[in-house]
């Protein structure tokens, strides 16, 4: 059970995969979660790095899409500076908002990876949808009521992987 959550890489920030490390992977579209792993809700507009890090991947032909458990509007509203595609309603930890996005696209399973920064939605849903999952650190660490409940469970969620992954911890980069 608790493999479910195992993330295939752990990463500080998004901004740290190069378009090289995931075309060495064969990955060839990312899919973020929106909050706390793209945007932070005290920095709606993104930062400059972030841009940085889109830019590269438009540059590289690499799709960015977010996947969002929020709602349409709640999203169209968080993108209007950043102008990416989206799949809102995502009902993550079901694999169906991931699933629509690489059908989208037509990319196989292997082909995609799903950055987050949450167990119990982002990490179980890739695994769920079998892609390839990034765990992030949250961009602010003070969350929405829903989102403090799951980091509750994210707590013995960590310390059973850590038990059973004694390996597993944040790389700078994919590897
Ligand atoms: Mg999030």
């Amino acid at each position: 059970m608790i493999k479910q959550f195992k993330p295939t890489w752990m990463i500080p920030a998004i901004y740290n995969v190069t378009p090289a490390q995931l075309r060495a992977r064969g990955i060839k579209a990312v899919f973020a979660d929106l909050d706390n792993t793209l945007i932070a809700w005290n920095n709606p507009d993104g930062t400059p790095e972030l841009k940085k890090w889109m830019h590269g991947l438009q540059d590289a032909g690499i799709p960015l899409v977010v996947v969002s458990n929020n709602s349409e509007p709640r999203i169209a509203k968080a993108l209007e500076k950043l102008d990416l595609p989206f799949v809102s309603r995502a009902l993550k930890p079901l694999p169906l908002g991931i699933g629509k996005a690489r059908k989208q696209l037509g990319l196989r399973r292997e082909e995609v990876v799903m950055v987050g920064d949450q167990y119990i939605t982002d990490m179980w849903a890739s695994h769920l949808a079998g892609v390839r999952s990034i765990l992030v650190r949250p961009l602010v660490t003070t969350d929405a009521w829903n989102t403090r409940i799951n980091r509750f469970f994210e707590r013995f969620i960590k310390v059973r992987l850590a038990h059973l992954y004694p390996e597993m911890h944040f790389q700078e980069e994919l590897k």
